[in-house]
Formats: structure tokens, sequence, C-alpha cells
């Protein structure tokens, strides 16, 4: 049957963490959600095959850059947290802050809700433990990273967070969408949104299409959440022409080695490591399923915006030259510490890109609150990051997700 007009009160697209919250938190407040997601709501079995159906089809949730940087993206309900590597690193409390954003009562809320301490010591991988070990030594304030892991959860010797945990172990967006579900939000899976209807300036609802055919939904509140490069796009169509342009990703390197007393792949990845603010980049151990590939050590940087999606969603944008020589830094360090760790035939990959962001700009195309210059029509996800600012951004979101429930609902002021 197709939704009625009058059928919902809000509609959110897309499901990973930033959209997620949202839907979530409306319908914990008694709303009537409309979730309509990309992807699948098939149950997360931690398997190669179902990553690469989610998360591996090229053009459509694998995306290479002109520079030929791959970008993963899980399209899925749980959007990229359904693969991510669960660390919670602290939102940038100030930066947003500069922007008349402020998280920090919702940073406190997310703490007490979801799990965000570092792994148990027995939780750490042998190999995360070696590189940890060799970068002390070295005199590097390497530390074990907080994570959205629910320890209690894990097995012995996992790896399978990588193609998605399917012990509940580690939170992801798809499990806000379960909650919302429990309180009856609708989801429609395999539903892309294309734009939202605009009338007399108003956002009414969106059009998407499932099967080939194009339907409609309506609601009097939309909220786009289909991460920074689905939103843009949807925005694009809807007549919101800046989107997409001037964005950011982090650019990451993956530096390997071989040691002969450890067998890799069985360990949870990005455990441990460092930020080193001041070179603007971060390290970390990356341990990976052998089958995906043996990836020892990573380190991800910040980039320089610029470049645009595509009409057809496609990454174009290129590698500034100072980014890459902040990679370099890293790479030199990261050999040294797996050199000191007794690793061989140390080498580093190909440019990896993640974390996609900033194109939908809080202050350029929407304001403080996520709204867009149409009534009833907000973003919540990492194309509203108004920065880079170089470490991965889920926390950041889900701080941002409830920060805009509660100005929906009226509890804070319009700025
Ligand atoms: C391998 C990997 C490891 C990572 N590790 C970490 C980590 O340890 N910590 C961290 O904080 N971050 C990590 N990240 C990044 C993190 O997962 C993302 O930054 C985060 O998921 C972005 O959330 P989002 O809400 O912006 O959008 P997304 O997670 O991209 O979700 C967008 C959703 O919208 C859907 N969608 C897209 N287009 C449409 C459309 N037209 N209509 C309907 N639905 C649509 C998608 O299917 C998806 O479900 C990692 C990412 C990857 C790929």
């Amino acid at each position: 049957m197709e939704p009625n007009r009058k059928s919902y009160d809000v509609i959110v697209a897309g499901s990973g963490p930033g959209g997620a919250t949202v839907a979530k938190e409306m319908a914990q407040l008694g709303k009537k959600v409309l979730i309509l997601e990309w992807g699948n709501k098939a149950p997360i079995r931690g398997w190669m095959p179902q990553f690469i159906m989610n998360a591996g089809i090229p053009g459509k949730s694998l995306l290479i850059t002109n520079n030929l940087l791959g970008m993963v993206r899980g399209i899925v309900t749980g959007g990229s947290s359904v693969y991510y590597y669960g660390t919670a690193f602290d939102p940038p409390v100030e930066m947003l802050k500069s922007y008349g954003i402020d998280i920090t009562k919702e940073i406190e809320e997310i703490r007490n809700e979801l799990p965000t301490s570092p792994l148990s010591d027995n939780l750490v991988g042998p190999m995360a433990r070696r590189i940890m070990e060799s970068a002390v030594d070295l005199g590097y304030d390497w530390q074990k990273l907080p994570k959205f892991i629910y320890q209690d959860k894990c097995k012995a010797d996992c790896w399978r967070c990588n193609y998605g945990c399917p012990y509940g172990a580690k939170w992801g967006g798809q499990m806000f969408v379960d909650e919302a579900l429990e309180n009856n939000a609708e989801i429609i899976n395999k539903a892309k949104v294309t734009k939202v209807i605009i009338e007399n300036k108003k956002a009414v609802g969106v059009e998407y299409k499932k099967k080939r055919k194009v339907h409609q939904a309506f609601a009097p509140l939309v909220v786009v959440a289909a991460g920074g490069i689905g939103s843009p796009m949807i925005l694009r169509e809807s007549g919101i022409k800046g989107a997409g342009f001037d964005y950011f990703f982090d650019p990451l390197i993956t530096v390997m080695g071989t040691v002969d007393d450890i067998k890799g792949g069985r360990e949870i990845p990005m455990a441990t490591g460092i930020h080193m603010e001041e070179e603007g980049y971060m390290m970390t151990d990356m341990t990976v399923p052998k089958t995906l590939h043996l990836l020892f050590n990573a380190e991800t940087s910040k980039d320089s915006l610029g470049g645009r999606i595509t009409k057809r969603g496609g990454v174009r944008k290129k590698l500034a030259e100072k980014d890459k020589n902040k990679l370099f830094k890293g790479y030199a360090r990261a050999r040294e510490i797996l050199a000191n760790a007794g690793a061989k035939d140390i080498h580093k990959s190909w440019y990896i890109a993640a974390h996609p962001g900033g194109t939908v700009k809080v202050n350029e195309l929407i304001d403080s609150n996520l709204k867009t210059e149409f009534d009833n029509l907000y973003v919540c996800d990492c194309s509203v990051m108004p920065e880079a600012w170089g470490l991965p951004p889920t926390f950041s979101l889900v701080a941002l997700g409830k920060r805009l429930v509660k100005h929906l609902a009226g509890e804070t002021k319009l700025q």
C-alpha cells in the first residue's frame, strides 16, 4: 500500500549513525517515524560475502576517486557503522562550538547510554599489543582507544567486526533502528530516496525508488541522513544546488609487515593508537582477516577541502601535496614502530579514503540547528560537519542526532 499523505510525523532518509539516532529519539518521543533506507535489513552474519554485497559493490558502496583512492561505505541498515571499527573518538567540541553547536550534554548522555571504554586487556589482540609495546618503547604516548563495544558479548579470538558483528557486541546504527522499530517506527528497505518534495518552500515529503518504481511518502518533517555522499545528491535534486562541493575525507595508508611468531587476523582492529595532533594525523593498529588483507598498522590524516560529488554519486577529489606529505611523515614513524616490533618486509599500501563529510556544511548550506533553506528540512550525518578534524566521526554524529531531536522537540531555541 502506498503510504498516505498524513501517515508520518517525520521521514528519515538513511539509517547510519546520524539518521538512526534521529529515528530512535523521535520514536521514543512518540512520533510516528518512517525510515527510508537504500540498503537491506538482513541479519548481520559477520562473513565476507555479505560484507561485499553491502559494502563492496563498485559504483554503489565502493567508490573510487579520480586519484584512484578507494572509499568504502555501507549501503545497509545502520550504514557504515555496520562495518566500522567501533572507535569512539571524542567529538571536536570546541570546533563545533565555534559554529554555534554545543554538544557537551549529548556527549554525556551517550557515555551513559553506550559503551565507550577501551577494550579490556584480554580483548586487545597480540598484534595490536605488540605494536603498542613497540610504540611505547620508542617513547610514543600510544594508548588503548575507546570503543563502542559491549565487551561482555565479544568472543575470544574474534575477527568478525570487520564483516559486521553477528553477536551484537559492536554498537552500530542498526541497533538504534531496532529501538526505533520497537517504538512503532516503520522502515522501508531497498528504498532509494531521490529527492525531497518541496511545496511553498517547505518540505512535505520525499520521492523514492523501490523496485524501479517511484513512490512518495509524506510527513511535515524530513531529515536527510544519507551520509556524506548520499545526502548532497538528494539535496541537489531538491533544489539545494550548492551541496556536494569542497568536501573532506580522511586519507589513509596502511603500513604492513610480517612477524614470525604471531598469526594475524583474529583481532578487533583499531584497538590502540595515537593522535599526532600537531602533525595532523593518527596512527593505529589495523589487523583485519587475511582474506580481507593483512593490514598490520595504519594511519589516517585529515585532508584539505576540495573536490565534488558528481551527479551520479562519483567522488572527484585530488589529494593535496601537503596531505601526502603528512602521510609520508606518518609512514616513516609507522615503519620505525613496526621495525622495532620485529617486523620484516615493511611496506605501505596505496591511499584509501575514509569518513567523507563536509558536503552540506553548517554555516554554508544549513544553520547551526542543521536546518536547510527550506522549512521542515534538516540534515543529520557526516555531510554537515563544517571542517575536517581527521578523526573517526561516529560519536559526533550520534551527538548531533540527539541535539537535533531536542531542537525539533522544542527544547532548544532557534539561534
Ligand atoms: C571500514 C570502516 C571503518 C570505520 N571505523 C570507524 C571507527 O572506528 N569509528 C568511527 O567513528 N567511524 C568509523 N568509520 C566511519 C563511520 O562508519 C562513518 O563516518 C559513519 O557511519 C557515517 O555516518 P553517517 O550517518 O554520516 O552515514 P552512513 O553511515 O554513510 O549512513 C548513510 C545511510 O544512508 C543510506 N543511504 C544512502 N543514500 C541513500 C538514499 N538515496 N536513500 C536512502 N538511503 C540512503 C545508506 O545505505 C546508509 O545506511 C569507519 C568507516 C568504515 C567504512
